[in-house]
């Protein structure tokens, strides 16, 4: 049994966007370290979590059946240091972020030598990671280039948006046909849900 399929950061709330990113994963690039299954944290924390799973949200419930909380961030850092710093350093750019509701795990089935004792019947969830170009991964791992060539893609495309969204205002400004202006409304909508999408990753400001 061989782990190929792991993250650090894992996201219990994907949308259609992250699903589709998953088709195109090169998933020979993962070095099988084992690095992202010994020290990782979620997308929401421990307590919402927690809730979530009794709300029966199926990543939730996955999540906290892996995932074992270590007692605080030193003791995550005494496993791996690196991971831990490279995670809150991302975290930090996020001005919401809270260190404070920021819990880091450990799953239960990683061995000694890096493979998943549940490999075959692992859950979705480690099935899916990395599920976007914004997981924060452990230093070295080998979908460091792939991701930030993924980050750039989703820049570059809210990028040409922002320009059609533009574009879309001088074209109001010159047309009164009701269905046409309903039409570009709709447009618009569509355009700012993706940019807003990206927000957390500070999309306005590309
Ligand atoms: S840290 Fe990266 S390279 Fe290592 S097992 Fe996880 S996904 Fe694979
Ligand atoms: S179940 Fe397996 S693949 Fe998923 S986090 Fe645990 S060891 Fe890694």
């Amino acid at each position: 049994m061989v782990i190929k399929n792991r993250t650090i950061l894992y996201n219990i709330s994907m949308n259609g966007h992250e699903v589709s990113f998953i088709k195109e994963r090169p998933q020979s690039l993962c070095k099988m370290c084992g690095r992202c299954c010994r020290v990782l944290t979620g997308s929401y924390p421990y307590d919402e979590i927690l809730r979530m799973a009794q709300e029966d949200n199926e990543y939730a419930k996955d999540f906290i059946k892996l995932f074992e909380p270590y007692e605080s961030i030193e003791a995550a850092r005494a496993v791996d240091k690196d991971t831990v710093d490279n995670i809150i350093k991302r975290l930090e750019a996020d001005e919401k972020f809270d260190k404070n509701s920021l819990t880091f795990y450990h799953c239960r089935y990683i061995l000694d030598n890096n493979m998943c004792a549940i490999y075959e019947e692992r859950p979705t969830l480690c099935r899916l990671c990395p599920s976007s170009g914004w997981v924060v991964t452990p230093p070295g791992c080998g979908f460091e280039s792939w991701l930030f060539l993924k980050r750039e893609e989703d820049m570059e495309r809210v990028r040409k948006y922002k320009e059609e969204l533009l574009e879309l205002e001088i074209i109001k400004k010159k047309n009164h046909d009701e269905k046409i202006l309903q039409k570009i409304d709709s447009v618009e909508k569509k355009l700012h849900a993706t940019i807003e999408l990206f927000s957390a990753h500070g999309s306005k400001d590309w």
